[in-house]
Order: structure tokens, then C-alpha cells, then sequence
């Protein structure tokens, strides 16, 4: 079997302490092992962070067209091996093939969109209020920057991080997690294919202790962090101590709203898509929905009958619609919730149980799982559970929905389905969220538009678009006194 390395300086290495390693396994047959993966230490860390370092000094003076090139390239990269790597992804972390290809489209997208930025960059011009006198804007790199990652999105999210990050010309250490390394490993084979120069990129492959060494280094300028809202708020406490920028993409507990009005048989089909792509492992996953009381009955009978019949399996059969929770602690974890929504008084609808049948038995299989008669205060309502879990709840009217979607701790994605462009209207004035959706689901974000959310989904900061770009750089004023003389501003007024 393959030995599985860290990047570092533009060499495969392994982790100082070299018998360190952690097994990465099929989440829909875990006798199938990917592969094992260095467990790094602070020590790996810092290799990277001076590799980084060392490498900042020319990339930051690389024209930004020619790291655009190098993006494009990795772009068309991704593109021809989508196959290959979506396949890796659907045996790594278990999402279905259809989804895994869309995933690696996400970065191939990304990569045409931010390559172009590399002629972009805009910063202003302006006037000043001296005669004589040049005022501009302009962009400037922060430094080395660690990105850190989620499996949810193993190819995508890295995408979303990396490309911008290098676009600006910043330097990179990249800790993927530990249940899709392999995925990581493609990612930054890809970049260094398409001419990354040593040391620009560097991974360092491991959990707990290799994120948080990359935080707490004295040389690393941004930290950039997605994953949950528990782990992010420990990021942003080690940064918050040391001064360092830091972006947050934490959870969701995101609602869809159906107002009687709407075209029903399009609202269901988005909220099985919401609640059950991924198997609910997105953090723009529906959650809760709010349905309004004349459409409630006839919605909850089929949401619920549809939710049966989907399809649990290994995401490599083109009939599987839904594949298996990505690990153990996962499956644990769903299925604690589960339990604590019918302690709490919650009805069960479906599922709440490991899927069995022919060819789930040795996987994280978890049936699609819906619930009624769930209250505000209870903890399905206001904790993400990361899976294949959804509550319906009967509104009277708009208002009620948007109360209710707003009375939360998160605040990422959001959806209504209404013909009434009133309703529409209101609903995104007034739902307290990162994204609103109109007659579509809570999934499905697009790369040249802001990603993230408000309240506890983040700390302000947005992903992709042109705002992906203001964590990974700084602005600098320029003024250029071209006048031959001291000129004061604020006080040489004439
Ligand atoms: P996680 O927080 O357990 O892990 C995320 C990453 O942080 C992993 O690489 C992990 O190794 C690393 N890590 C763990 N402890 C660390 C520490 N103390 N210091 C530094 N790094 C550390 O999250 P996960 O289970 O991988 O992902 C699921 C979560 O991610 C969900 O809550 C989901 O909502 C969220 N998510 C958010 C977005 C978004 O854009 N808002 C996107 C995808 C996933």
C-alpha cells in the first residue's frame, strides 16, 4: 500500500515522529482502507510554517496573472481528473457520486473564477483633498496562512480557501481533517502538478493537535477555519490571544419555510434534496421545516412516505440516493440526538435507526429520519445534528415562520417557497441569515457569490466571491504627494 506523506518545501515527507499514523476507511464498508496518514505534531507544523515562510518571499512578488495561470491550469487539472477524484471521495467520506462530482466542480469553478482575479484585484482610485496630490487603494498579501478544513466538502471547501488565499499571494500550510486526507492529498498533488513553486502550498496531515499547533504558530498571519461551531470558537480564542486575523465557517440549523400558496410537489422535492443530500452532512442542510397549517397535513403524509422510500447504500451504485454517516462518532452522535428528541417529547415519523439490509452491514448506514410535534425549547430544534435529520412544524402564517427560523443560535441558509412575491420580499428583509433561497432548497451555494452566515454560523467573514478575498489580504492607502512641498491634510485647507 501506498505510504501516505505531509508536503513540505515541495517534497513528500513524513511526520517527524514516523510511526504516528491514522487509518482512513470506506464509511459504507470500513474493511476497505483508503489508506494510513501521518499523525503530525507541533514539529510537522512548524517544518511547514517555514517552508511557507521561506516561499512568501518571491510568490508574494509573483505577478497575480501568473499565479492566476498556475490556478487556471490546477482548474483544468481538477477538471480532467473529476472522475478519479470524485470517486476517491465517494469511497472516502462516503457522499453519492453525483454529489461527489459536484463537489470537485465547486473547485473546478473556483479555480476559473479566482484565476481571472489574478487581472482583477481591484483596488480604487480616488481624489484627495490637496492639489497635487494621487490617492489609491490596493491589495496586499497578509503572510502565511493556515487552512483548516472539514470532510464535508473534502475537495471544495480546500478550494474555496486555497485559491484566493494564493490569488492575493500568500504562502499556505493546509491541516485537512483526518476523515478525508486522501482527498487533500489529490487537491495539493493537483497544485503542485500545475507548477505551484516549492514550499507555496504544504500539508500537514492530522487531527486535534496539528490544527491547533497551527493556530497557536507565531508565524502564521491568518487563520482560515471551517468546520464546528465548538472547535471554531476554541480557534478564535487561541487567535483572539494572539491577535491574529481569523475566518470562522461554523455551523447551521437552517429552516425552509412553505407557504400554502406554494407549488407543493417543488417544495417537496427541495426539502428532501435539503434534508437528505449528503445525508444531511452539509452546514447548509434543511433542518427544520415550517409548513403553513392548511398544507401542513397533506405535506408532513408525503414528505414522510418519500423519506421512506430513499434509497441507502454505497454512494458508487447510480441507484443509491443517499450514503452512510462519514464515521462512528458521527453515527453515535446522530443517533444521541435522535434519542434526546423523543425524550424530550418529539414524535417519531421515521426512521431513527441504523439502516440495515443487503450490503449496510458494515457501514454508517442511517435511515432518513423525520419528526413532529417538536417544541422551540427542545434540543433537536436549536442543535445541528449533522445528519439525516429533519423536524416539520405546523405555522399559521409568514410571521410565525420567520419567528421561528430567526430563533436560533445560527444563522447560514434559509428558504421560502411562496408564489406571492410579498412574502418572498419579506422573507428575505427579515430572515437572519447568510443566504436566502426563493423557491429552492438550503443547498446549492454558487462560487462568485458571498458563502457564510450571521450569529453563530461565523465571525462576519465571507467565503467566495470577490469577498472571499478580504481575509487573505490587507488594504493599503497610497498617497502620492506629487506637489514638491509639505501639504497637511486637515489643516492646509486653501
Ligand atoms: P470539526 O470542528 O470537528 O473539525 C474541523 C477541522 O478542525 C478538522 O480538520 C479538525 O482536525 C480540526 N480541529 C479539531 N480540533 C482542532 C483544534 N483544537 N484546533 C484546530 N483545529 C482543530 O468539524 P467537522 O466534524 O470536520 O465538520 C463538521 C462541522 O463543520 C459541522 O458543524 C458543519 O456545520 C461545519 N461546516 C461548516 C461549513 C460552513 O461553511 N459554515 C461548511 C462545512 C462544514
Amino acid at each position: 500500500m501506498k505510504k501516505h506523506l505531509n508536503y513540505i518545501g515541495g517534497k513528500w515527507v513524513p511526520a517527524a515522529a514516523e510511526d504516528g499514523t491514522f487509518e482512513d476507511t470506506n464509511p459504507s464498508d470500513t474493511r476497505e482502507l483508503i489508506g494510513r496518514f501521518p499523525e503530525s505534531a507541533a514539529e510537522d507544523v512548524d517544518s511547514a510554517v517555514k517552508a511557507a515562510r521561506a516561499a512568501y518571499a518571491s510568490w508574494r512578488l509573483t505577478p497575480p496573472p501568473k499565479r492566476g495561470d498556475i490556478i487556471l491550469k490546477a482548474g483544468f487539472l481538477l477538471q480532467e481528473r473529476k472522475e478519479e477524484l470524485s470517486r476517491l471521495m465517494t469511497r472516502e467520506m462516503g457522499k453519492i457520486l453525483k454529489e461527489a462530482r459536484g463537489d470537485v466542480q465547486e473547485a473546478v469553478d473556483m479555480a476559473l473564477y479566482i484565476s481571472g482575479e489574478g487581472r482583477r484585484l481591484f483596488g480604487k482610485t480616488t481624489t484627495s483633498e490637496l492639489k497635487n496630490k494621487a490617492v489609491m487603494s490596493i491589495r496586499m498579501p497578509v503572510g502565511v496562512c493556515g487552512l483548516i478544513t472539514p470532510w464535508n466538502f473534502p475537495v471544495a471547501i480546500p478550494s474555496w480557501k486555497a485559491f484566493p488565499a494564493l490569488i492575493c499571494g500568500n504562502t499556505l500550510v493546509f491541516k485537512p481533517s483526518e476523515d478525508s486526507p486522501a482527498c487533500a492529498e489529490k487537491f495539493v498533488e493537483i497544485l503542485a502538478e500545475a507548477g505551484l513553486p516549492p514550499g507555496v502550498i504544504n500539508l500537514v496531515h492530522g487531527s486535534t493537535e496539528a490544527g491547533a499547533a497551527l493556530v497557536r504558530h507565531a508565524d502564521v498571519n491568518v487563520i482560515s477555519f471551517t468546520g464546528s461551531s465548538q472547535v471554531g470558537r476554541e480557534v478564535a480564542e487561541q487567535c483572539g490571544r494572539r491577535l491574529k486575523r481569523c475566518s470562522l465557517e461554523l455551523g447551521g440549523k437552517n429552516a425552509q419555510i412553505v407557504m400554502e400558496d406554494a407549488d407543493i410537489e417543488l417544495a417537496l422535492e427541495g426539502a428532501l434534496w435539503g434534508a437528505f443530500g449528503t445525508t444531511g452532512q452539509r452546514c447548509t442542510a434543511t433542518s427544520r421545516i415550517f409548513i403553513q397549517k392548511r398544507i401542513y397535513e397533506k405535506f408532513r403524509r408525503e414528505f414522510v412516505r418519500r423519506a421512506q422510500k430513499i434509497k441507502i447504500g454505497s454512494g458508487l451504485k447510480p441507484s443509491v440516493e443517499m450514503g452512510p454517516l462519514v464515521n462512528g462518532a458521527q453515527l453515535r452522535r446522530v443517533h444521541h440526538y435522535v434519542e434526546t428528541a423523543v425524550s424530550e417529547g418529539a414524535r417519531l415519523e421515521c426512521g431513527g435507526a441504523r439502516a440495515k439490509g443487503t450490503g449496510l452491514s458494515h457501514g454508517y448506514f442511517y435511515q432518513p429520519t423525520v419528526f413532529t410535534h417538536v417544541q422551540p425549547k427542545m434540543t433537536l430544534f436549536r442543535e445541528e445534528a449533522f445528519g439525516p435529520v429533519v423536524c416539520l412544524m405546523s405555522v399559521k402564517n409568514l410571521d410565525e415562520a420567520i419567528h421561528l427560523t430567526n430563533d436560533s443560535c445560527y444563522g447560514l441558509s434559509s428558504s421560502i417557497y411562496t408564489k406571492d412575491v410579498n412574502r418572498a420580499m419579506r422573507a428575505i428583509r427579515d430572515i437572519e441569515a447568510g443566504i436566502t433561497y426563493v423557491n429552492g432548497p438550503t443547498i446549492g451555494a454558487e462560487v462568485h457569490m458571498p458563502f457564510g452566515g450571521v450569529k453563530n454560523t461565523g465571525n462576519g467573514h465571507r467565503e467566495a466571491g470577490d469577498s472571499g478575498l478580504e481575509i487573505f489580504s490587507e488594504w493599503k492607502s497610497v498617497y502620492i504627494d506629487y506637489s514638491g512641498r509639505l501639504q497637511k491634510a486637515q489643516i492646509d485647507t486653501e
